[in-house]
């Protein structure tokens, strides 16, 4: 009987978002529980459990322990980390000695107000406890990022190959498979990372159509190589300010360290030369409004660096002020993450008119903007559910206010705004607007831009700002292009191997 363990623990944060994420914000599951949410679906641990009872059928026993899943979201707190660090890897305890693999679901760009390697220690402790011999296999998302601590306590990974990601599932029997190969096969992981000093953001990281696809093609060939375990690359999360934060090359193969450094190395070698388009194309705050106010419409305004699913708090009214200081001539409809202003409409009612100030509640960049505001509707926020993913959201207390040509969706949540799932909960309609201000890094066209005159990517400030040079970098490793434009790369492998 084969025995594997199964856990995760996954988020991706902006350390640039001043509001801490609490233990709430996790979504957590304990022992069966694991089993019941994921097996059939198409997730990491879904894609890895259909993949073990393929490969071991009736052998295999399945021990399931705890798995934490956050969105993105600032840095966690610490005291909330811990709990979840203890959570993780105090039922490893009951299993030391007596499981033949393990295999953890993280995503690997979170980040504490403490500790700047959380996925590290977490994979220390985990072999702290579980000893030296067993094999752990982890997925990661291609965001992540890869520390020498996690490498030095892994016996494999897998992480996507495809951004926007749908290969979810795919990652999951991948990170499977390399952990089949080492139980069933013996295979011996000897791994090579090459760290590329770029950080990276815009539509040529899109792995279909953009130059990064030929990394990621690379990568699935080698697959093709019985000796390859399994090959990657990550582009990391640009605002998870962190030691190790780079864009980085892996390849694992089965005791062959010259074919895992030669891929490696060739991999990140093709990738340097397209770090300058690799980078978002903005305009400026004040072009893209004054463009749009002699536009026929309708227009989309994208706000990349106010978006709760990087890792904004999604309170910005950069764009809304520009406007309303323009005298903008044109419907607008925007949202805001507001709790005061929410609950101050909750407690005045539809109807009531009142004056205040909207939007840089939660982080102090933003001026609120004073206008007086009529309460054109109320909801609760519960249930909405989302045009685009399978999730659920809650954005808490929630008014539309209007003042003059500006329709504003006051939240008290910050939540994913990626599509319009929001502004239809509150039974408005961004076609019947001339401009709207998503809150998005990536929007599907048919949510815009199939039917917009122009959609318009903002440089405004923000926790999540494609303008990777102006979002203020403090602990990741210097030189770092784009923050150092003459940015110099001599490929530096590192081995790992465990054997
Ligand atoms: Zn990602």
């Amino acid at each position: 009987m084969t025995r594997i363990l199964i856990g995760g623990c996954q988020q991706e944060i902006s350390t640039f978002n001043p509001v801490p994420c609490e233990y709430d914000f996790f979504d957590r599951t304990y022992g069966d529980e694991i089993r019941t949410t994921h097996e059939g679906t198409g997730s990491q641990i879904g894609g890895a459990l259909a993949e073990f009872k393929t490969a071991l059928g009736d052998d295999l026993e399945l021990i399931f322990t705890y798995d934490a899943e956050g969105t993105a979201a600032g840095p966690l707190r610490h005291s909330a980390f811990l709990r979840i660090a203890d959570e993780f890897l105090t039922p490893l305890k009951d299993h030391a000695g007596k499981v033949d693999g393990v295999y953890f679901s993280m995503h690997g760009a979170m980040g504490t107000t403490e500790l700047l390697d959380p996925e590290g220690y977490l994979l220390e402790e985990a072999r702290k406890i579980l000893g030296p011999e067993v094999p752990i296999v982890i997925s990661m998302d291609l965001h992540g990022i890869l520390t020498a601590k996690m490498l030095q306590n892994v016996d494999g990974l897998a992480s996507f190959h495809t951004y926007p990601h749908v290969d979810f599932e795919d990652t999951g029997r991948r990170a499977a498979q390399i952990l089949i190969r080492i139980i069933r096969d013996g295979a011996k992981p000897v791994a090579a990372r090459v760290r590329v000093p770029a950080i990276v953001r815009g539509n040529e990281l899109i792995t279909d159509t953009g130059a990064f696809g030929g990394q990621i093609r690379y990568a699935k060939n080698l697959h093709d190589n019985p000796a390859v375990l399994s090959a990657g690359f990550f582009i990391c999360n640009p605002f998870t300010d962190v030691p190790e934060l780079c864009s980085q090359a892996y390849v694992f193969t089965d005791g062959d360290p010259d074919l895992a450094e030669r891929s490696a190395v060739e991999m990140a070698n093709e990738f340097w030369p397209n770090r300058h388009i690799m980078q978002a194309n903005l305009v400026s705050l004040e072009e893209a409004v004054s463009r749009g106010a002699s536009m026929a419409g309708p227009l989309a305004f994208t706000d990349a660096a106010d978006a709760p699913s990087s890792g904004a708090p999604g309170d910005s009214n950069a764009i809304i002020s520009e406007m309303i200081r323009t005298d903008y001539p044109h419907s607008i409809l925007a949202s805001v993450v507001d709790p005061p202003a929410a609950a101050k409409a909750h407690e005045l009612g539809v109807g009531a008119t009142f004056h205040t100030g909207v939007g840089g509640a939660l982080d102090s960049r933003f001026t609120p903007l004073e206008l007086e505001w009529t309460v054109k509707s109320l909801s609760d926020g519960k249930n909405i559910k989302m045009e685009s993913w399978k999730y659920i959201l809650d954005t808490g207390p929630t008014a539309v206010l209007t003042s003059g040509n500006l329709t504003l969706v006051v939240m008290t949540n910050s939540i994913m705004m990626v599509d319009r799932s929001i502004f239809w909960a509150n039974d408005l309609d961004p076609k019947d607007f001339h401009s709207t201000i998503v809150k998005s890094p990536q929007c599907e066209p048919a949510f815009f831009d199939d039917w917009v005159e122009a959609n318009f990517n903002v440089d405004a400030p923000g926790a999540t700002s494609a303008n990777l040079k102006n979002l203020g970098h403090t602990i990741c490793a210097r030189p770092m292009y784009p923050l150092e434009e003459n940015t110099v790369f001599v490929p530096n492998v590192e081995m790992f191997s465990r054997s």
